[in-house]
Formats: structure tokens, C-alpha cells, sequence
């Protein structure tokens, strides 16, 4: 059945052939025209789940097991973080790593090698991958670790599907103390002081993150609220959260029944001034894991207030010592005008093996915005800011970076296509990404 599919921003929607099958090697080995790619909950914002005239192949169900002792997960790929998260809580056990929403499948996590707010800590998803079971484009299952057959698993950690279909994952799930987060929460006047905070304390608390108000300018530009958190020992808990230490996170309670153009200048303004005013100067208090780590998850289908247009999100990181180029970045897009609902800063901790892997020490900003053309030059300067500073941007967020951009950025791109060549020489594993950018 053709099917019109979009990533998460609803931009650059294009039709393919969905498919729902337990039998991925004979799928690949069919060798479907203009190829196949596998989907998980379509959580990436661009186009890395799409394949235009092709095959997609929908997310793999399957059961979960955890081992009580040693806390090693098995999951199927298309196991939504969502379902594993009641699963684990059972086990007094977490995901070792979430993105800032939970509805994406295991699968996802590994192909985006996702970062969460523990990354100068703990590392990215695939950091906690013990092996992965991938059915390559020949049809062979492959059972891979980082020891038995490293480049492969390197190539897949972060490869965006282009290596194989995952079709389970085992990893390691970290035990908590309860199914709460005790959060510091700190509003912050100006860049330099959260830099500095974060740079100076990011590493006394497991999670870090700070929302920046992208309209404020001048000596104002990068207040922000500043939340830092650990999970909270059950013994420490007061009120609903002590009666019920282990309730986890709920269905969304409400959801965006048409898609319609709610964000607008205006609107982002009075949101940026009123969250920076409800946030305390200096608090601490417990939060849900829902609270924490996936506010946006409680309203479903809230990329549809974007209207018809879409939303684009723009995430770059760049080296420690290039703190300057945030800077400029917030300047840039405060002189642009644009509004961003959503600007989030965080600061990563070493980077991974993972060939095509977004994460590298340094600062990360991640900006949602309306999709518009008068976005087009605005891009065009982050673009050349980032790539100057040495940073990059994260695929599972892009829907417009050019080949010229992500060779300059991705060094082992060329390394990526040659094991890709000796791997699938007939392209069999293809999405629109990988056309885009010539993988
Ligand atoms: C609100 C929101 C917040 C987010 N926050 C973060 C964040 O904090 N950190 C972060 O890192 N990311 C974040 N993301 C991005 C998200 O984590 C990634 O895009 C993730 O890959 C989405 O997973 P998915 O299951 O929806 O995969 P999809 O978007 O459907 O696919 C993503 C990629 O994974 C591949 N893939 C999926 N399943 C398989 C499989 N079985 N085998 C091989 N390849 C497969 C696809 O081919 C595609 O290339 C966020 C996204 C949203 C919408």
C-alpha cells in the first residue's frame, strides 16, 4: 500500500510502499525497486525514514526480556522506549539513555545513536549496546558486538539504517532508586553565566539541560532555566510520589485533534516570558520521569500546531573551546527574528566510536522552528558557523543539509560509503537521507 510519509516536522513528505513483515531477510532479498528502509515511530524529524518510490519497512514487534541479575536487556527493534520504560520500572531499572521523548523504538535509538541529558555522563545510546542482531542487504542475519566485527557495528551505531535492518538489541539497563527525579532548577540571566554553570557543575548532577529563550537579545541574550537532576532514592520521597515511588509514565492525556498554525511570533514570545518567570531563581523538587526527562509527550501529535508548513529543528554541536559560535548562533537567530518554541542547550561528554555518530565533546543547540523560506539564509549562516567551528549537525534531526556540508562535517563520511559499497553493492538499503546526502 503506498503511503505518504513525513519525519516529524512534516516537511518533505513523499509516498512509499509500507510494509508490516516478519520475514526481513526475504523482503531484502526480493531486492523491492528503489529499495527499502526501516521505520521505526517516525520520530526523526527529517526525511531518514522515508524512501520516495520505494519500500518501508514498519517497526519489528517482539517480546522483552530482562535478566533480574545483571540487568542485560533483549528487545525486539521496534519495542517502543515507552512500553520498555513500564517493563523496566518493574525491574527497578531505567532506559540507559532517552531522547526528549519517549516514543521511539529501540531500533531508532540505535540507527540516531540517540543522546539524552546524562551524555557528558553515561555517553549516547549505542555506548550501552552490548550486541545487535541485523539482517544486512544479502538477507543474512548477523549477530554483532563492538568485538566481533567492530566496523560493522560501528557503521551501524549511528548509520540511520543504512547498514542493515536491527531487528533486536541487547544492552544494559542501569538500575535506579525510584521512578522520580530530584531537579534543581535555576533561572539564568545571560550566556556567559550559564556556560560557566554548566562547564563548572554539569558533572555534579547525572542529567543536565538548559531551555534558552531565543528572542531575548543584548544583554539578555541566552537567559535560560537551567534543570539538573538525579534520580531520587524511594526512602527520600514525600506525598503521591512516596505512595506510589514506581507509577510509570502515562498515555498522553491530551491530543492536537487538527493540524493547525498555533505558533507564531507572538504566541513564542509570551510562552518564552511567562517560562522564564514561572521558573524558580533557585529550586529544588522531585519531578516524574515523564515530567523530567518528556514534558512534550503529554500532548500527542503536538508538531501539528506547526500547521501545514511543518517545523524544522536544527541541532549542532560544536567543540568545548568553541563557546563563542553559541554565542553567535543565539545572536544570529535573534536578529533573524525567527521564533523558536523550543531552544535547548546541553553539553556533551566524550564521543563514541560510532562511524556517522552525532555527538562530540562540546555544546549542542537544538532550535524547533516554523518552517519558512525565510529560513533558508538564517541556515545558510549557522551552517557556515558550525562547519567553521568545527561542529556538526545531528541527522536524525536534518531535513536539509547538503552533501558539501555533511562531508565537510561528518570526517569518516567517505569510510561510511566505502563499507556501504563492499556491504549492499546493489543498494538495497536506500531513504531519501541517503540519496540527499550520497550514502
Ligand atoms: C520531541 C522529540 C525530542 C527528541 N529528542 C531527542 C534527544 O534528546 N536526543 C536525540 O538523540 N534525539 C532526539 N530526538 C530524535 C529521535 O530520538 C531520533 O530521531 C530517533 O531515531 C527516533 O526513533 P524512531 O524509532 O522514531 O525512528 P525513525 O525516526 O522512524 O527512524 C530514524 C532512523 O532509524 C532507522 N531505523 C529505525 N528502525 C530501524 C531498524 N529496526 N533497523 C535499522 N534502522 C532503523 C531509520 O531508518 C532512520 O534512519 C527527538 C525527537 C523528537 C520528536
Amino acid at each position: 500500500m503506498r503511503t505518504l510519509l513525513t519525519g516529524w516536522g512534516r516537511t518533505a513528505p513523499s509516498a512509499a510502499t509500507l510494509v508490516e513483515t516478519g520475514d526481513v531477510a526475504g523482503l531484502l532479498r526480493s531486492r523491492p525497486e528503489r529499495g527499502v528502509i526501516a521505520r521505526g515511530l517516525g520520530r526523526s524529524y527529517g526525511d531518514a525514514a522515508q524512501n520516495a518510490g520505494g519500500t518501508v519497512l514498519a517497526p519489528i514487534p517482539g517480546p522483552t526480556t530482562v535478566d533480574d541479575e545483571t540487568g542485560v536487556v533483549t528487545a525486539a527493534a521496534g519495542t517502543s522506549l515507552h512500553d520498555l520504560m513500564g517493563r523496566l520500572l518493574r525491574e527497578r531499572r531505567f532506559v540507559p539513555v532517552t531522547p526528549g521523548t519517549r516514543y521511539v523504538t529501540v531500533g531508532g535509538a540505535v540507527a540516531a545513536d540517540i543522546h539524552g541529558k546524562n551524555h557528558h555522563r553515561d555517553g549516547s545510546f549505542g555506548h550501552h549496546v552490548l550486541s545487535l542482531d541485523l539482517v544486512t542487504p544479502d538477507g543474512a542475519l548477523r549477530t554483532i558486538d563492538p568485538d566481533r566485527e567492530p566496523d560493522l557495528f560501528w557503521a551501524t551505531v549511528g548509520g540511520m539504517g543504512l547498514t542493515g535492518v536491527i531487528t533486536s538489541v541487547r544492552f544494559r539497563a542501569p538500575r535506579i532508586e525510584s521512578a522520580y527525579v530530584t531537579v534543581r532548577t535555576e533561572r539564568i540571566g545571560g550566556l556567559d553565566a550559564l556556560l560557566r554553570t554548566m562547564r563548572a557543575h554539569d558533572d555534579e548532577y547525572h542529567y543536565s539541560v538548559a531551555w534558552v529563550d531565543t528572542l531575548a537579545s543584548g544583554r539578555s541574550l541566552g537567559r535560560s532555566v537551567l534543570t539538573r537532576g538525579d534520580h531520587a532514592p524511594a526512602a527520600e520521597l514525600s506525598g503521591g510520589a512516596a505512595r506510589h515511588p514506581w507509577r510509570g509514565p502515562a498515555d498522553p492525556r491530551l491530543a492536537v485533534p487538527v493540524t493547525l498554525r498555533a505558533v507564531n511570533r507572538l504566541g513564542v514570545r509570551a510562552f518564552n516570558e511567562l517560562w522564564f518567570r514561572k521558573a524558580p531563581r533557585d529550586a529544588v523538587g522531585l519531578e516524574s520521569l515523564a515530567t523530567f526527562f518528556h514534558p512534550l509527550d503529554a500532548v500527542e501529535g503536538w508538531n501539528r500546531l506547526y500547521g501545514r508548513g511543518g517545523l524544522v529543528q536544527y541541532q549542532l554541536v560544536v567543540p568545548d573551546d568553541a563557546e563563542a559560535a553559541v554565542a553567535e548562533a543565539l545572536r544570529l537567530l535573534a536578529a533573524a527574528g525567527q521564533p523558536s518554541f523550543l531552544a535547548v542547550l546541553k553539553r556533551f561528554g566524550a564521543a563514541g566510536p560510532g562511524m556517522l555518530s552525532f555527538p562530540q565533546p562540546g555544546w549542542t543547540l537544538a532550535l524547533d522552528l516554523p518552517a519558512a523560506p525565510g529560513l533558508v539564509p538564517l541556515f545558510r549562516d549557522l551552517d557556515r558557523l558550525t562547519a567553521e567551528a568545527g561542529g556538526r549537525l545531528y541527522l536524525a534531526k536534518d531535513a536539509r543539509m547538503s552533501r558539501e556540508l555533511f562531508d565537510r562535517t561528518y570526517p569518516r563520511a567517505d569510510e561510511f560509503r566505502a563499507l556501504r559499497r563492499d556491504l549492499d553493492p546493489d543498494g538495497v538499503l536506500t531513504s531519501d537521507l541517503a540519496r540527499r546526502l550520497d550514502l
